[in-house]
């Protein structure tokens, strides 16, 4: 049978388990820093929001939460942050994930 394994990582800000693929990493790059991580390619500790805005704006709103899934020794930078939130800004809302059409073109 050709049951391929699809790495699952779970979003640190609703729970919910999806594929790697349908999540974006974010990264510690050392212990006061955090940036978002869209190749999932950088090297340090990283935590997986899902690729829609409001996971985002829930994790940046609650000062903590991002600290303690990565292990920050510090508050997370507010320079950090503002990339973070510029960075979600990019994303898609959930409404908008939800309506996307499935090429229904009849
Ligand atoms: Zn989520």
């Amino acid at each position: 049978m050709g049951t391929k394994h699809i790495p699952q990582r779970t979003c640190i800000a609703c729970r919910t388990v999806r594929a790697k693929r349908d999540l974006v990493r974010i990264v510690r790059t050392d212990a006061h820093h955090v940036q978002a991580d869209p190749t999932g390619k950088k090297a340090g500790r990283g935590a997986y929001l899902c690729r829609q805005r409001e996971c985002w704006e829930s994790i940046l709103q609650t000062p903590g939460r991002l600290e303690n899934a990565l292990k920050l020794e510090t508050a997370l930078a507010a320079q950090d942050l503002a990339q973070l939130r510029e960075f979600a800004a990019t994303l898609p809302t959930r409404a908008q994930v939800q309506t996307t059409p499935t090429n229904t073109t009849k």
